[in-house]
């Protein structure tokens, strides 16, 4: 019997990969042990108590490792020395930071990246990009909420009338989608941009005003991603969105390019024409960011306009960021398990998301990106 192991993460992050409500199912429907790693999920509400309820044995970490066959985790951390062959499940956006595969480039290891899964129906239920950027679309418009210093939606009051605040949403994929549908529902009037034509009938259908630019290039074999535009259609995106920056109150930037560094869409000179109290959340931070100013994981104000970097917003909801998380984890192991034991060859899912093979690079998509 092959076991499973749940590791606590190591850079402050309060989420848990795997929580007690689904320790349970792991054991009972998918046939593992499970070994999980002490205060694994305490920050996230989860105590060791929890998990060994719900049928988890508690140790120490580096027991954790050595006990287990398959180790799973969110984010990458340094790996000890290993004496045995170990299977890694975790989310190593190796695509950007593929610095992080020296580490799993030994004979015993194979890792699996679950933000490389195909964005098809089937791996729908194991997405963990589309889960965690769906909340953190969610709590964007709630810090720019908390951030702002006016009110989101139309106050009608015998001391006058508030206008709702307008917001900007630039990129409406999941998150900005998200980011769409929770302005609206705080009441404010929202506009989005996208590169992709798709984008419109989604945003129009939430509400909102959809705003394009002519020209955009698009790509049906990216995977439904956008595909990095021409310096010349971003510049005329630039002088488009100048114009809906400075009459925005709240601007919501989710723009992203698998594996590069995020569009530059929002300039300084657009930044310093919003009025004073103005909030920007930079979803794309840790990609460089949308907007020129955006420093990652880091408040700043310029001029009196708050701008957010950060693209961990999720994080900031850990109980139901992990929860979300651990039923994505349980659907990949349950699909995982079946192929392994069925010998299946070139599953799309467990071929998409593995990226090492005792030791080797063998996914073609992060190959071409090392290129
Ligand atoms: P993402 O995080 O990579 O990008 C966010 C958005 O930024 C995308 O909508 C992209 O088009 C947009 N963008 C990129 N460059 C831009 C620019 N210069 N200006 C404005 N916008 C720009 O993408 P995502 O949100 O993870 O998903 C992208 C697509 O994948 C969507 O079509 C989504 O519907 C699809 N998807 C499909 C599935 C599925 O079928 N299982 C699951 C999730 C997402």
């Amino acid at each position: 019997m092959q076991s499973i192991g749940i590791l606590k993460e190591q850079n402050g992050d309060p989420r848990v990969c795997v929580g007690p409500m689904t320790v349970g199912k792991i054991i009972k429907d998918l046939g593992f042990t499970v070994y999980t790693e002490q205060s694994a999920g305490s920050q996230s509400g989860f105590s060791d108590e929890d998990y060994i309820s719900a049928g988890a044995t508690v140790h120490e970490r580096n027991e954790v490792i050595n006990k287990a066959d398959i180790l799973l985790f969110i984010n990458h951390f340094r790996l000890p020395h290993l004496d045995a062959s170990k299977t890694f499940i975790g989310i190593v956006n190796p695509l950007f930071h593929y610095n992080h595969l020296m580490d799993y480039m030994k004979p015993e290891i194979n890792l699996f990246s679950l933000d490389l899964l195909p964005r098809t129906t089937k791996a729908q239920s194991m997405d963990v990009l589309s889960s965690m950027a769906s909340l953190s679309g969610y709590k964007a418009v709630i810090k720019a909420a908390e951030v702002s210093n006016t009110v989101m939606p139309m106050f009608t009051t015998a001391a006058g009338t508030i206008r709702p605040a307008k917001v900007l949403v630039l990129g409406a994929g999941v998150a900005g989608l998200q980011a769409i549908a929770t302005a609206k529902r705080l009441g404010a009037v929202v506009e989005a941009f996208d590169v992709r034509k798709a984008a419109g009938e989604e945003v129009r259908s939430l509400g909102a005003k959809f705003i394009e630019v002519e020209g955009a290039t698009e790509n049906k074999d990216a995977g439904g991603y956008a595909v990095e535009q021409s310096e010349d259609y971003l510049q005329k995106q630039r002088e488009l969105i100048h114009k809906h920056v400075s009459e925005a109150t709240i601007v919501i930037a989710t723009a992203n390019i698998p594996g590069k560094k995020a569009p530059l869409l929002v300039r300084t000179e657009s930044v310093e024409k919003m009025k004073f109290g103005s909030v920007i959340v930079d979803l794309a931070s840790e990609q460089g960011g949308n907007c020129e100013l955006s420093q990652d994981e880091k408040i700043i104000n310029h001029k009196g306009v708050k701008i957010v970097g950060s693209s961990f917003l999720a994080r900031e909801i850990p109980a139901t960021s992990s929860q979300m998380l651990s039923g994505n984890f349980f659907n990949f192991l349950k699909h995982f398990k079946l192929i392994e034991e069925g010998e299946v060859q070139n599953d799309p899912i467990v071929d998409g998301a593995l990226v090492v093979k005792e030791g080797k690079l063998v996914n073609e998509r992060v190959k071409s990106f090392l290129i």
